[in-house]
Formats: structure tokens, C-alpha cells, sequence
């Protein structure tokens, strides 16, 4: 299957969702926090994320994609999910915000996160509104992929 790069119709709208989640001080706190913590550098993701998407989004060499399985980022290429039309510049969004902290955090992965983010006692919150529990990476004693995308 062929990748298909975001025009910059799809991509608009998911950036507009990008800067608009910014605004609030709770997202930008809690990416700049990660950010910091993980990597040792400030950031003002304010700025830099919607700067670091455009930069992905022009890179010659990379570029955004949809994905035809999880979302990704390596380098300069960065891969979202196609969901739901109605839903589809938030949802997209979202994984976009996931994998530009990929590409901003530093060293590790969303297991690495995770433990950030318990090292820095932030209890992410689901969509129900309960927090949610600790991921192991371990279920019936054996290695298993629990890192979320939080
Ligand atoms: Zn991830």
C-alpha cells in the first residue's frame, strides 16, 4: 500500500487542533514538564510543537503520513491514525501531539514516559474520568506492551 502523505487541506484543521489544545495551561504544562524532565531541555511547547509539526509536515526527507496501523514517529517522518470523519482533526490530533513528544522528549519511548510520569506523580486521567492505573509491562508473568498512549 502506498503512503499517503496529509495534504495540507487534512493537515490544517489538525494543527488548528494542536494550537487550540496548547492554549490550555494544563496541556502546555504538562507537555513542557515531560519534555524537561525527560530530556533536561526546556521547551515552550506553546511555540515548539506547533513549529516542530510544521517542520515535520515540510521536511523533504520526511513528512506526515496516515497510518495503516499505530502511529509513529522516526526522524523526520511521522505516521497518525485515519479515524472517523467527524471526529477525525481531534482524534488525529491527539496521535500527532503523541509522536511530535517523540520526537521533542529525548532519550526512551512511552515506557519511559510512563515512568516520567510516575517519577513526577502526575496520574493521567481517562476519558471517564478516573485515573488511571499503572502500566507493568507484565501480564501473566510474562513481557507485555501495556506502555499507553496516554
Ligand atoms: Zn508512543
Amino acid at each position: 500500500m502506498p503512503e499517503r502523505r496529509l495534504t495540507l487541506n487534512q493537515y490544517k484543521p489538525i494543527r488548528a487542533e494542536l494550537v487550540n489544545a496548547l492554549k490550555s495551561k494544563k496541556c502546555k504544562g504538562f507537555i513542557d514538564t515531560l519534555v524537561r524532565y525527560n530530556s533536561g531541555q526546556s521547551i515552550d511547547s506553546q511555540e515548539e510543537i506547533p513549529a516542530f509539526a510544521d517542520y515535520i509536515y515540510n521536511s523533504e526527507d520526511g513528512g506526515i503520513f496516515w497510518a495503516t496501523g499505530s502511529g509513529y514517529q522516526v526522524g523526520k517522518k511521522i505516521k497518525i491514525f485515519p479515524c472517523c470523519p467527524d471526529l477525525y482533526a481531534r482524534t488525529a490530533a491527539e496521535t500527532l501531539m503523541h509522536e511530535l513528544i517523540h520526537g521533542l522528549q529525548g532519550p526512551g519511548s512511552d515506557d519511559q514516559l510512563d515512568r516520567d510520569l510516575r517519577d513526577l506523580g502526575i496520574v493521567p486521567i481517562g476519558n471517564d474520568g478516573k485515573p488511571l492505573p499503572f502500566p507493568t509491562g507484565v501480564k501473566d508473568g510474562k513481557p507485555y506492551n501495556d506502555w499507553s498512549g496516554y
